[in-house]
């Protein structure tokens, strides 16, 4: 089927069917398009919560980001495209390994990024994104009355934390890594930026050190996106340092500006593993186990309570 014919029997179907759709502004195009809220994890985590007031939730994304809408929304029926969606990241840590840090290092917080699994937050005192990661760690240290803290699974990420706040940043564990923002070296955005020596470079904090001080500009996609927005006349090109997608939303909502992708491989495989036709196929099937993601209500609970408290403190 064409690409407008099947968007528009999804958006039918979706109407008919009681379904509200989240896509990260990871997907590709033709599913941006059709969904009903289109953001970054913690944009998409407040939408599940206050405004997805349907039967079913879609989330067209990774695998811990429907756990993350599931916990919040265990009354609706939360589903995704693809369960082989999963993150790389989010395997870096597991419940039984923040439990041998707490051990180790006792009374400091827990600090997981939400890119973790629902086991990992349930045993964590709060969650954040790159978007909130230097706010909620000041908070919650302050909160402990420490200066240390544990943070996990992104050792980016907390390396970015450390160098814009006073804490220091215990890593769980020191190696995970994105490996779609850890393919980006300096040589690489340094060529790039050699070929547009009059771009502006945005990075997202999943990037490695040197990467990130050799920006512009770091920031959550969320951010990179109203970095774009609100950028002077003057600002005409963007190197933009993260999955392709977020290109793609900017090039068609900006087209006065110039967008280029800082590495050609910057995509994301897992969060290319949603597609249309998937979407069309679940929504005739929409009770059908292979799609609902459904967290057990003992974590669930445990997990509620430090995304509660990322929202509360955001
Ligand atoms: Fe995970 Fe990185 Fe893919 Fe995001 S871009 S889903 S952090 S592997």
């Amino acid at each position: 089927m064409e690409k407008e014919k099947l968007q528009k029997e999804i958006r039918d179907l979706k109407e008919k069917n009681d379904v509200t759709i989240l896509a990260h502004y990871y997907q590709t195009l033709d599913i941006q398009e059709i969904a009903d809220y289109l953001g970054d994890s913690l944009g998409l985590s407040r939408t599940a919560k206050e405004k997805a007031n349907t039967k079913y939730v879609i989330f067209s994304g990774v695998l811990f980001m429907a756990e993350t809408a599931s916990i919040l929304n265990q009354d609706k029926h939360v589903l995704i495209p693809n369960k082989y969606a999963c993150c790389p990241l989010a395997d870096f840590l597991t419940a039984d390994k923040v439990i041998a840090f707490k051990r180790k290092y006792p009374g400091l917080p827990v600090v997981t990024y939400v890119n973790s699994t629902a086991a990992v937050k349930a045993v964590s005192d709060i969650c954040c994104t790159s978007s909130n990661s230097i706010n909620i760690v000041n908070k919650i240290s302050k909160e402990f009355g420490v200066d240390s803290v544990l943070f996990g699974p992104d050792s980016n990420l907390g390396d970015y934390v450390s160098q814009n706040t006073d804490v220091n940043v215990i890593k769980m564990p020191k190696n995970g890594h994105c490996v779609t923002h850890s393919r980006l070296s300096l040589k690489d955005l340094k060529s790039t930026k050699k070929e547009n020596p009059d771009s502006v470079i945005l990075v997202h904090p999943e990037c490695v050190r040197d990467v990130r001080e050799f920006a512009d500009y770091v920031g959550s996609t969320a951010g990179m996106y109203k970095y774009v927005k609100n950028s002077k006349d003057s600002e005409t090109k963007f190197i933009i340092g993260t999955e392709k997608g977020l290109l793609d939303r900017l090039s068609v909502d900006f087209p006065d500006k110039e967008l280029i992708l800082a590495k050609k491989s910057l995509i994301c495989k897992n969060m290319k593993k949603n597609s249309l036709e998937r979407i069309y196929d679940m929504l005739y099937n929409l009770d059908d186990e292979e799609y609902e993601v459904k967290v057990p209500s003992d974590i669930a609970e445990k997990a509620l309570l430090p995304i509660e408290k990322m929202l509360k403190y955001s």
